[in-house]
């Protein structure tokens, strides 16, 4: 499959989400909504001109920890769709829980947002938003649901609320407090919210139905009292919107039209609606509202998505950081040496659907591939180097001499130049590609057997030395007159093995981490099983490698071809005086092979 350039997303499959908004265009549902340039309520939006984004999404994390490979699959959806709708995309920091929030976790946001080729910026107006100031208008939605007879406080202990709610079999029991009058209730409301009363002591409920089989509908707490600073509202709450309440309400705020989450929300849309709706009967809210949609999360084999438990892995020191080039975050991804075409790929690729499954890391490897391989420059490496030494070197071509050599820098591309580098009498080569006794198949080095150094000669293996262990020191060859490659004749000696390798000359030693899957089975902590047990304990690997002079130059995050090693990319921290190398995946799916 082609892979996208920088410029052009990859060739869209349809989906039940683009089905739903392009009914909704077709319909001019939204058609008629104003927009006065920034969230806010009916009066203020009305009072606007018409809303110029035929559609609005939003990406809304809560900053607590980095992104992962999951949010990458969510904001691709949610800003892709926008683009392609002629929409505008918001990114809210959910942030409606008095937590401690991360300077750190907000600009790692933004950044994997930008970083993954998107913005908030749209017709002039930067399209970032933060949940708690919705706050004051959260307020007076649920003294309205008061007023219009909806919502209560209810005072029973979280015990008896948790006895009387009921299950699936049984339906709930009406709290005592469920029939107070509207002015009692709307007095106790704000007795919670001048800090009267105690953590737990009452939450305001809003007043569905306590026999719903949807238990979500059986009166859901909206808010609750927690005595507790807020980082961008301070300590003028004691009171704070549950999630569920505070969630429709952002949307509806912002004129957002599709609000995309992910399954587990299902059953929250009945109540979803259900607010919007009562909040558009008072005319609180611009109409019509949004509307929720679900979509399966990704689940990707050999990794964890979830924020807690890579925070586990961060902060047990089972990887380096958040952007060990081991973890499915977008940090550790982009150190990992993938590019914003290649997640977005994968997106388009694995697509949107209604059911639960596990993608396979194949997947996104391929997807990686296919987007370097036309882009990443090749060059020759040799990972576990032994040396090789041409005896008749010296003989033939005058002591001390270096040939140059030449390859392409990309087979397809001769437009892009080549990389030159010295052939001499030593060479580096790989140790496994010399076998004292060959087994049926191998054409490399054994005694005897004549293989092209590529780019180079055609050179006769003679022999090796070998330690008190049995481990191979060096290799020795012969030259093969006039068979340098690309020059005439260079062909006569037809041989069967093409080997890589490193002058040792003008070879640059580089430190090289061989990266693997974290973890060793498929579905990390399936079962009962813990999941760091299940860490996979040959993750990394580091060698010391010879790679030649044109990657002396290399620059952090530039990727490369190792000829037949597979993609690499110069790490983008520690790549100082010396090169190191992340391995970013082998040539091919090779896992469990
Ligand atoms: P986690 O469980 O990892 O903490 P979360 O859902 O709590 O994830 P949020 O910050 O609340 O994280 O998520 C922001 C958005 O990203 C939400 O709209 C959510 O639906 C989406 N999202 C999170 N995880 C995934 C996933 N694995 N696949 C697709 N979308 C996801
Ligand atoms: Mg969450």
């Amino acid at each position: 499959m082609a892979s996208p350039t920088d410029n052009e997303p990859a060739a869209k499959t349809s989906n039940f989400l683009r089905q739903v908004i392009e009914r909704d265009l077709e319909q001019g549902t939204y058609a008629g909504r104003h927009w006065n340039g920034a969230p806010g309520d009916a009066a203020f939006q009305k009072a606007g001109p018409s809303d110029p984004a035929k559609i609005r999404t939003r990406f809304p994390p809560e900053p607590n920890g980095y992104l992962h490979v999951g949010h990458a699959k969510s904001i691709c959806l949610n800003f892709g769709l926008a683009r392609d709708y002629q929409g505008i995309c918001h990114l809210r920091f959910d942030d409606t829980n008095p937590e401690k929030e991360e300077q750190e976790y907000v600009d790692g946001i933004k950044d994997a947002v930008q970083w993954l080729g998107f913005s908030w910026d749209a017709l002039g107006t930067k399209h970032l938003y933060q949940a708690s100031d919705y706050f004051d208008f959260m307020y007076r939605a649920a003294e309205y649901l008061v007023e219009a007879g909806h919502a209560y406080v209810d005072e029973q202990t979280p015990e008896e609320m948790r006895a009387n709610r009921g299950d699936f079999g049984r339906p709930g029991v009406d709290s005592p407090f469920r029939s107070r009058s509207i002015e009692e209730n709307l007095q106790r409301l704000r007795e919670m919210r001048d800090g009267k009363l105690a953590d737990g002591a009452a939450v305001l409920r809003a007043k569905i139905d306590m026999a719903s089989p949807n238990i979500n509908l059986r009166d859901p707490t909206i808010y609750r009292i927690k005595h507790a600073e807020h980082h961008n509202t301070g300590n003028k709450w004691c009171i704070y919107p549950m999630y569920t309440f505070a969630h429709p309400i952002e949307d509806a705020l912002e004129n957002i039209t599709h609000s995309i989450c992910t399954l587990e929300f299902e059953d929250q849309r009945p109540f979803y609606d259900w607010l919007l709706d009562r909040l558009a009967e008072g005319g609180l809210i611009n109409t019509p509202h949004p509307r929720q949609y679900e979509f399966a999360r990704l689940n990707l084999t050999y990794v964890v998505t979830s924020k807690r438990k890579l925070k586990q892995l961060v902060d047990q020191k089972h990887v380096a950081g958040w952007d060990d080039p081991r973890m499915p975050t977008i940090v550790g991804l982009r150190r990992r040496g993938y590019t914003p075409q290649a997640l977005q790929l994968f997106a388009e690729r694995i697509g949107v659907s209604k059911a639960d499954s596990w993608i396979d890391y194949s997947i996104l490897e391929g997807a990686l591939r296919d987007d370097l391989d036309p882009k990443a420059a090749r060059a020759m490496a040799v990972l576990e180097p032994v040396k090789m030494v041409i005896t008749n070197w010296d003989e033939l071509m005058g002591a001390g001499r270096l040939e140059p050599c030449s390859a392409p820098v990309h087979p397809h591309f001769p437009e892009r130049g080549k990389r030159e580098f010295m052939f001499g009498r030593e060479l580096w080569v790989e140790r496994t590609d010399y076998e004292e006794t060959p087994p049926k198949g191998f054409f490399r080095l054994f005694p005897g057997n004549k293989v092209r150094m590529k780019y180079g000669y055609v050179i006769e293996c003679v022999g090796a030395t070998k330690d008190a262990s049995g481990a191979v020191t060096e290799i020795q060859a012969k030259l093969v007159p006039d068979t340098k490659s690309g020059t005439p004749g260079a062909d006569a000696v037809k041989v069967k093995g093409n080997i890589t390798w490193v002058g040792v000359a003008d070879g640059v030693k580089a430190e090289v981490r061989l990266y693997d899957r974290l973890f060793s089975v498929p579905q990390p902590g399936a079962g009962e099983k813990d999941f760091l047990e299940e860490l996979n304990p040959d993750s990394l690997k580091v060698v010391t490698a010879y790679v030649e002079p044109s990657l002396g130059k290399a620059k952090g995050d530039e990727k490369f071809q190792f000829e037949r090693h597979g993609y690499f990319v110069a790490d983008r921290k520690d790549h100082g005086d010396k090169p190191v190398f992340n391995r970013v995946t082998g040539l091919k799916d090779s896992w469990g092979k």
